[in-house]
């Protein structure tokens, strides 16, 4: 709940028009989690810098969300401020053009399917593994999103990033970046992103994505309240998914959470499912495969708030 005695707050909320006692879970996919007690809806970078600038003066504490389609937020909610990168926008442009393909500029805040689309239309290959993926490219970096047949690391050229100590803008090239399975190792905040494609015929392009989203829209709830995969797959062996699934575990429930019918390493939100329900199914699930397989679950979706 809000500290709305706090002065430190109230001013930052007062200067910055911010959105008070906000319910996150209209900002994630899972449409589950209790209030933030401010939450902010920066249109450009340097408002964002402004914001994170006088928040730091008054020891406010910052989360970051994205498109919040990763993210599993608590029932008392995320004390401070919670800043969400969607408006990060500015117009996709194609800044280079060379023997390797070309490269696209993209805001922090846009959606990871009009990238898509743009890379379509503009005839560029290296997205399709991405189709049917929500979020934002910011969160997809964050997350080192991907499929089977690829992920963020294979495309991403360079990030802008605002260090969120020093609050200065900066720009790391792929060489420095440490990404792994469905992580990057960075504290900072991406506020723009360089991808570079290849030229393709339109054709083949469009074909891959339609084949990727179908095979994508057969396999998983993607109409259901979620945040994607729940559980990262393991190193080797069977993915997270048939160790549930050949643990009998789909269509278990704990009130409103259940281990999806259609993929086993979905948890869905079949109505008004709160987050306790859904760390206790999580941790049922983590208990009963590792009896079965000895196999320790690792989340992938991230859990925020108090
Ligand atoms: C139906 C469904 C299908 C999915 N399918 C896939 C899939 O096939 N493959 C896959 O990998 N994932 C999948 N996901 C998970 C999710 O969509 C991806 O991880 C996505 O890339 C997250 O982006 P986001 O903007 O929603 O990030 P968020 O969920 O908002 O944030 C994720 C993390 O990134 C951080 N973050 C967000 N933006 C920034 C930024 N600008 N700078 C720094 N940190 C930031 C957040 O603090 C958080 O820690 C799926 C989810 C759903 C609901």
């Amino acid at each position: 709940m809000l500290k709305t005695d706090n002065t430190a707050y109230s001013t930052l909320a007062q200067e910055f028009n911010l959105l008070l006692d906000e319910p996150l879970k209209d900002y994630t996919s899972f449409k589950v989690g209790g209030p933030a007690d401010l939450l902010a809806l920066p249109k450009d970078k340097q408002e964002l810098k402004t914001l994170l600038k006088k928040a730091s003066d008054l020891d406010i504490p910052l989360t970051l969300f994205g498109g919040g389609t990763n993210l599993l937020v608590t029932e008392k909610g995320i004390r401070g401020l919670v800043v969400v990168t969607k408006r990060l926008k500015s117009k996709i442009s194609i800044t280079q053009t060379n023997s390797h393909g070309k490269t696209i500029c993209i805001a922090a805040g846009e959606r990871l399917s009009k990238i898509c689309q743009f890379a379509i239309n503009h005839c560029l290959s290296g997205l399709e593994f991405a189709a049917g993926i929500p979020g934002t490219i910011g969160g997809a970096i964050m997350m080192n999103a991907g499929t089977k047949s690829g992920d963020m690391s294979g495309i991403v050229e360079s990030i802008d990033i605002l260090n969120k100590k020093t609050l200065a803008f900066k720009t790391i090239e792929k060489n420095n970046l440490e990404f792994s399975y469905r992580r990057l190792n960075l504290a900072d905040i991406i506020v723009a992103a360089r991808l570079t494609l290849k030229e393709e015929s339109q054709k083949t392009i469009k074909e891959s994505f339609k084949h990727n989203l179908s095979k994508k829209n057969a396999a998983q709830p993607i109409s259901s309240a979620s945040a994607g995969c729940f559980f990262k797959n393991p190193k080797s062996g069977k993915s997270a998914g048939e160790l549930i699934e050949k643990s009998g575990l789909k269509g278990m429930k704990i009130k409103d959470a259940m281990v999806s019918q259609r993929h086993a390493n979905f948890i869905v939100n079949i109505n008004d499912a709160r987050c306790e329900d859904i760390l206790l199914l999580k941790q049922q699930i983590q208990k009963i495969v590792f009896d079965k397989f000895h196999i320790n679950l690792k989340t992938e979706v991230r859990v925020e708030g108090e």
